[in-house]
């Protein structure tokens, strides 16, 4: 453009003011084409980390319900496993698993590392489905029963909790969505966490996660067990962390896990010796095998596994 406004322009062909003129008016068109062709960028990249996030959300269920699936109606929280048979591929976890849970008693699942604990408990969650055999819950067959129902009527505590970065608030009222102030204040006095939240910042209206506040394991223990205690299931599952929290958040653990296993059926697996102390019975898994079964001076007794485990326990933790 310049060149040939110069050849013109020296040709006599146009004058000084249509020289500057043709000249402003290509410097604003480049500019607007440089927005333009940034702009395009910028939204291709979005659409591009859109797909790939939600390719990680949205999943296809592998397991769907069946044609006339009814909810689950759990009230007393009894469970059996019979005759359940479980593959990974070709490695078999379980091979005729059978146990009965009685309602509200307490097990504890302890074993090695690999003996199929994990398994054990996501197969009651219906994340996998079985082989062949049945798990029941209150005599009904999971794989009858909606997934949707099922898992409101089960209460999961994680090792590791996840919290989403909202407010302390609805995080705990992620447990029971139509949950009064008054039912969320009740529930995470009970899980130990209502003066530490009421020291934060802007109390329960706390931002948690990148923008927020970032919370001690124990504290996200606390809220995933006020979380729990609000959804008030009659079945507990309980997966416990290996290791030692902060001391002041343990001893408040250990408080508010004995208010959320009153008058439940709790499966926990367990690490801690307090806790387990506290089961009414102990299964001891060996390669998907319940190899040991019974109350904790039962097992010592035996001078078995479990015993074993006792023995080399250490800081208040049984080692794997
Ligand atoms: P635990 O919880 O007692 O440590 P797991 O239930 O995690 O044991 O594992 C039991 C067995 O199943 C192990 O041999 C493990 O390697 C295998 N396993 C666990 N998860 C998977 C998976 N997603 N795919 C294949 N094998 C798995």
């Amino acid at each position: 453009m310049f060149w040939s406004l110069t050849s013109k322009w020296s040709a006599g062909l146009i004058s000084t003011g249509e020289f500057i003129l043709v000249l402003a008016l290509v410097s604003q068109i480049t500019g607007a084409m440089v927005f333009i062709g940034r702009a395009v960028n910028a939204t291709a990249r979005a659409v591009g980390e859109m797909r790939e996030g939600l390719g990680d959300i949205l999943l296809p269920y592998e397991i769907n319900d069946t044609d006339n699936a009814t909810d689950i109606a759990v009230s007393s929280g009894q469970v059996e496993f019979s005759n359940v048979i479980f593959k990974y591929g070709k490695n078999t976890i379980f091979d005729c698993l059978n146990l009965e849970i009685k309602p509200r008693q307490k097990i504890g699942i302890v074993g090695h590392s690999g003996a199929g604990k994990s398994t054990f408990v996501s197969l009651l969650l219906r994340q996998q489905d079985i082989e062949s055999g049945v798990i029941s819950i209150d005599g009904q067959d999971i794989t009858k029963v909606t997934q949707s129902s099922l898992r409101r009527s089960i209460a999961l505590v994680p090792q590791e909790p996840t919290l989403f970065h909202r407010t302390i608030r609805e995080n705990i009222t992620y447990g029971l969505l139509q949950a009064t102030d008054t039912e969320v204040f009740t529930a995470a006095k009970l899980a130990n966490a209502d003066e530490f939240i009421r020291n934060l910042p802007n109390g329960y209206d706390t931002m948690v996660g990148e923008r927020g506040i970032k919370l001690s394991g124990g504290q996200k223990q606390r809220i995933a067990i006020a979380r729990a205690i609000l959804k008030n299931s009659a079945l507990l599952i309980l997966d416990e962390a290996t290791s030692a929290l902060d001391s002041e958040s343990e001893k408040a653990i250990q408080d508010s896990l004995r208010n959320l296993m009153e008058g439940k059926t709790v499966i926990a697996i367990a690490h801690r010796l307090s806790t387990l102390r506290k089961m009414d019975r102990i299964i001891v898994l060996q390669n998907g095998e319940i190899v040991e079964d019974g109350t904790h001076e039962t097992l010592i007794g035996m001078d078995g596994l479990y015993a074993g485990l006792w023995q080399h326990q250490s800081g208040g933790f049984i080692s794997e």
